[in-house]
């Protein structure tokens, strides 16, 4: 009985769970408020990554592309930068950030964005554009190292480093969210104002849930301004939610600024929500008040009534970002499932020293696996030839016709969610993500009992 962390041994990858490092930077700069992020490289790299962010939050989202060709991967392609961002600027009078995302093909070609970034301030803004506030960013996510995890964390730590700037003290927490949906950042914002805690959300992404307006003029866009990246070096601390999507931007304002940083732990489930709650508080002062203890004591009940009953000892299968699984993964044996493989889909060495892994290392009373650098392959190929016996598979949509295939049941969490209606709108953060989650697994696998046949008489009795 043991829970062992390896790499995928197979070469080659079949169905990914990530796509690529710019799709995690394009992810942080929509998070932004008068931000329109210019992708150099290929057009693909922007089409297929804004066609995800559809799929996901049924919105549109606007994102550039230097769209470099067959003479640009010989000859370089820095003249398209220059285009694109006097384009860019031309076209939008009101953008005044705007990161320049590196590709895998502009990275091996050796393009010095930082360079023509440097002639541009000198240049273009200067002559063209003096007087506008416009700042260009250069961030560099190679596609052939990390994935849209490290290239998301990346971008976060770049804009924080472009824009922190010491002042006076704001009073402020800032909050790095990391890959969150807007559901998870209206529960965040609740727990926080509930402790009257001001806070700096970065990157603000609520309103991608954006209303369709009679005059039809309603873009998504995040909400954090250069004002609030500027403030995060007055905070009075960053919390960052996760450790692979924000936490080098934490240690950043420590180390430079001396904000305390807190990495983690995502608050998914009732232990990990309770800890982040006493970390707000440690660095703020401020008092947990009555009312979350009341909808902790709503949660908690919720569970109770689904736990031993429904949910001991059921096997899951759990694939996606790495906070995500882990957490997801520390909330189902806090249900008394069993979390028999953790799928996470890049190669980052830290995983080897993750505290949270070697918990579970220490603590799991039954085979576990915990694969990095996986694919979905590597979840289908269990089901199908290994002998893994699953009761339920936690993961975005990506992976649904392993489910179908293989008929085991399946709740959509992470990111992407294009086959299941609303998602981007119900936490799986703080209480009410506790609630939501569980509700949620709860009734995949009634759905499932009832398609199957199997002891669904059990619902007419509970
Ligand atoms: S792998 Fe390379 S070419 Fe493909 S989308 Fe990513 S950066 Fe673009």
């Amino acid at each position: 009985m043991s829970c062992e962390l390896k790499v995928k041994e197979r070469a080659g990858v079949i169905n990914p769970i990530f796509t690529c490092q710019p799709c995690g930077a394009q992810y942080a700069s929509i998070g932004i408020k008068d931000c329109i992020g210019i992708v150099h490289g290929g057009q693909g790299c922007v089409m297929f990554v804004r066609m995800l962010f559809a799929q996901h939050f049924k919105e549109s989202f606007e994102i550039a592309s230097s769209s470099v060709h067959e003479d640009g991967a010989v000859f370089g392609a820095l003249n398209r930068v220059e285009q694109a961002v006097d384009v860019l600027l031309m076209r939008y009078p009101h953008v005044k950030v705007v990161p320049i995302i590196s590709t895998c093909s502009t990275e091996v070609i050796g393009d010095d964005i930082d360079g023509v970034v440097r002639k541009l301030n000198q240049g273009l803004l200067k002559e063209k554009y003096a007087g506008r506030e416009v700042h260009l960013i250069p961030i560099h996510t190679p596609s052939f190292v990390g994935s849209m995890v490290s290239g998301y964390d990346i971008a976060v730590r770049d804009f924080v480093t472009a824009f922190a700037k010491k002042g006076e003290p704001n009073g402020k927490l800032n909050l790095i969210t990391g890959w969150v949906n807007p559901g998870d950042v209206t529960a965040l914002k609740h727990l926080l104002s509930e402790m009257q805690v001001d806070t700096t959300v970065l990157f603000e992404i609520e309103s991608f849930d954006s209303p369709l307006m009679p005059d039809k003029a309603e873009f998504s866009h995040g909400c954090t301004t250069v004002e609030d990246m500027a403030g995060t070096a007055n905070a009075v601390g960053t919390i960052a939610l996760n450790r692979y999507e924000g936490g080098k931007a934490a240690q950043y304002l420590e180390s430079e600024f001396d904000v305390p940083a807190i990495i983690g732990p995502t608050p998914i489930g009732i232990r990990n929500t309770d800890t982040f709650l006493q970390n707000v508080k440690k660095l703020t002062g401020k008092p947990i008040p009555e009312s979350l203890v009341r909808e902790r004591g709503i949660a908690i009940d919720a569970l109770a009534d689904l736990t031993h009953m429904f949910f001991a000892d059921k096997k899951v299968a759990i694939y996606g970002n790495a906070d995500l699984v882990i957490s997801l993964a520390e909330f189902c044996l806090d249900l008394e499932m069993k979390p028999m493989l953790l799928l996470l889909g890049d190669d980052n060495p830290n995983y080897q020293n993750d505290s949270r892994i070697k918990v579970l290392k220490e603590n799991v009373d039954y085979d576990m696996e915990i694969v990095t650098n996986a694919d979905l392959w590597e979840l289908e190929d269990r089901i199908k030839n290994r002998g893994l016996e699953l009761d339920l598979i936690l993961g975005h949509s990506k992976g649904r016709f392993t489910s179908i295939d293989n008929n085991v049941p399946m709740l959509r969490v992470g990111f992407p969610v294009y086959d299941r209606a609303g998602y981007y709108r119900h936490p799986v953060v703080g209480y009410a993500g506790a609630i939501w989650l569980a509700e949620s697994m709860a009734n995949t696998i009634f759905a499932d009992m009832e398609y199957k046949k199997s002891r669904e008489w059990i619902l007419n009795v509970w």
